[in-house]
């Protein structure tokens, strides 16, 4: 394997890194190295590597803004790719629709559908992540969800092979949708509605507004850790049942939103994982509901 590697390596150059530590690139700021870490130049680049290591039964996995992602501290025995900036163009199509890649951070989707008087894509403005991981997660907030405004999604399958997909061809529910977790995004195409800048200006303000006032800033965390519940919202089983001020070592919960998980400092993963599974078994004993992560949890347990 060590031998693919080094010759993967010479393949792709500066595109590719070998044991590149993953903490950097995702919010929690944890996790240990991937075997291998690749950052392709372009589409052509994308297919080749995908093409070489399906020769070598390589495990792959895809990070896009990693604001939704906890690493393990042991890392991840394959390979990660992460789209860089060459795959978040964001382009006007046609009116109010937009395409945009993968790469593309919401907020700057939100804001160039400002710029375009393009409404419909506010909530995109309060959103931390990439377009990739929105779509994979069907993400929202407020009432709003990225299915409700796309066209549809370009993706690579694992040989390569580009296939576009209608918005009416993909089931989207609760953060998740039925694209297979195999395919990698390139870019999608977005439809909103006329409006004007300011309008959208001030809608923006008032979501980033509410969003400051019930979810903390500036702290290392994936958002919510849980889903929610039918019955009642993540955050509320977490404080009834009384894990809010639940700890293990510098892995805490937020004290404005106790739905959101927080590396302090110097958590590890297994400490997170430690507290959310410590929590999850308390709330099941507590109300007998069973609370289903949010954030994917990624990498080789020791
Ligand atoms: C402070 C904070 C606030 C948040 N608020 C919200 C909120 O209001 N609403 C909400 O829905 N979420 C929220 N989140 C969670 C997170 O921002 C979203 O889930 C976001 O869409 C994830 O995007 P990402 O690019 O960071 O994905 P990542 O964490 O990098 O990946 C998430 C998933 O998407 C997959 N993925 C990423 N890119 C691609 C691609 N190109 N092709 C295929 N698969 C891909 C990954 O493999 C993984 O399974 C919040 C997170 C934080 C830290």
């Amino acid at each position: 394997m060590n031998i693919m590697i080094e010759q993967l390596k010479e393949q792709f150059g500066k595109n590719l890194i070998i044991k590149e530590k993953l903490s950097k690139y995702n919010w929690f700021n944890l996790g240990g190295p991937a075997d291998i870490f690749f950052r392709p130049e372009n589409k052509d680049q994308l297919i080749e590597f995908l093409n070489k290591i399906k020769t070598i039964n390589l495990k792959t996995y895809f990070l896009g803004a990693g604001s939704n992602t906890l690493i393990r501290d042991s890392g991840i025995k394959g390979a990660v790719i992460k789209l860089g900036s060459k795959f978040s163009q964001i382009k006007l199509i046609a009116q109010n629709e937009v395409e945009v890649g993968a790469a593309a951070l919401d907020r700057n989707v939100s804001n160039f559908a400002k710029e375009n008087n393009i409404g419909d894509m506010e909530f995109l403005s309060c959103i931390p992540g990439s377009i990739g991981g929105a779509i994979t997660m069907n993400s929202g907030c407020y009432g709003s969800e990225i299915s409700e405004i796309l066209s549809s999604v370009k993706v690579l399958d694992p040989q390569g092979k580009e296939k576009e997909f209608k918005r009416n061809e993909i089931n989207f529910f609760y953060r998740g949708c039925s694209l297979p977790k195999e395919y990698l995004i390139l870019s999608a195409k977005l439809k909103g509605t006329k409006s004007s800048k300011e309008r959208i200006g001030i809608i923006q303000e008032e979501l980033i507004n509410r969003k400051k006032l019930s979810q903390p800033s500036r702290i290392k965390t994936g958002g919510s850790t849980f889903k929610n519940h039918k019955q009642k919202k993540a955050w509320e089983l977490i404080k009834d049942s009384g894990c809010d001020k639940f700890f293990i070592g510098d892995a805490k919960i937020s004290e404005k939103h106790s739905n959101f998980f927080i590396n302090n400092g110097n958590a590890k993963t297994s400490d997170l994982e430690k507290l959310i599974n410590k929590v999850k078994k308390e709330v099941y004993k507590k109300t007998g509901i069973n609370l289903e992560l949010e954030i994917s949890i990624i990498g080789d347990e020791k």
